[in-house]
């Protein structure tokens, strides 16, 4: 008997356009899906088997891992193909590394699908690239909802590199981040950009500053998911559809 093979596999910020083929093999192919909260509605329509929702928002609100866990190890133990549809990439603060591990453990096969992070393809969605070499010569993907006992990222090391910060999951925290990265020294006019619902139909963005970012978000009303994006490179989101808070690009 060939030992059952689990497949956490990453859906991609929302167009199903940007599942990659391998994701959308397994998901065709799949006796029974379990999918977090995020996934777009468009992906969940290519799900053939069972469609279970197991996920849990509000950005971030702790589902209870334990019984995705053992959900997982007794559809796969049945027989059945499971996938774990994830949003964006599987590993990058998805808790894929724990599901991986509880499934291991469990003596079952995983097999990660990665998929496209928002984190990347959202700031690109809006004309962000966000290690443009003449801007910044890297990117850091952090959270700013590290999670009920975990220890918060140290922003103002954060602030010293220089480099790009796209913040997941910032959105309900931005005005203690942004505190924060200017006490840390960076400026206050450096451009920001916020990018909620990326790649969906309800996709929406603007531009604005450091220090603007707090008013800017509560002006526009821009909500979870979304990733905040502070450096230089935020000023290349496209001037078209885009809403400008403070910042005076010329
Ligand atoms: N594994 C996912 C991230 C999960 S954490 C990935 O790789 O993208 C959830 C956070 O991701 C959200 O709070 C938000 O910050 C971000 N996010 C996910 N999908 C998004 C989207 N379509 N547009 C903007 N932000 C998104």
């Amino acid at each position: 008997m060939s030992i059952p093979v689990v497949s956490l596999v990453g859906a991609g910020p929302g167009d199903p356009d940007l599942l990659t083929v391998r994701a959308l093999k397994r998901i065709e192919a799949a006796d029974v899906v379990l999918a977090d909260d995020l996934i777009d509605p468009r992906v969940l329509a290519l799900v053939k088997g069972r469609l279970l929702r197991v996920g849990k928002r509000g950005g971030c609100i702790s589902t209870d891992q334990h019984f995705i866990h053992a959900l997982m190890i007794k559809e796969a133990r049945a027989g059945h193909r499971v996938v774990r549809l994830k949003g964006g990439d599987p590993f990058v603060f998805g808790r894929g590394g724990e599901e991986v591990d509880a499934l291991r453990e469990a003596g079952l096969a995983v097999e990660v699908v990665s998929g496209l992070t928002s984190g990347i393809a959202g700031p690109a969605a809006v004309g962000i690239p966000v290690t443009d070499r003449r801007a910044s010569p890297g990117v850091i993907l952090v959270t700013g909802h590290p999670g009920e006992g975990r220890a918060e990222p140290d922003w103002a090391a954060l602030a010293r590199t220089g480099l790009t910060l796209v913040i997941y999951m910032g959105v309900a925290r931005a005005a203690d981040i942004t505190a924060k990265l200017l006490g840390a020294g960076l400026k206050a006019d450096l451009p920001a950009a916020i990018v909620s619902a990326a790649h969906t139909a309800q996709q929406r963005h603007a531009v604005t500053t450091l220090a603007g970012l707090p008013d800017c978000i509560a002006r526009e009303g821009l909500k979870s998911p979304a990733l905040l994006v502070i450096g230089e490179v935020a000023a290349h989101a496209a001037l078209d559809a885009v809403q400008h808070c403070e910042l005076n690009l010329g």
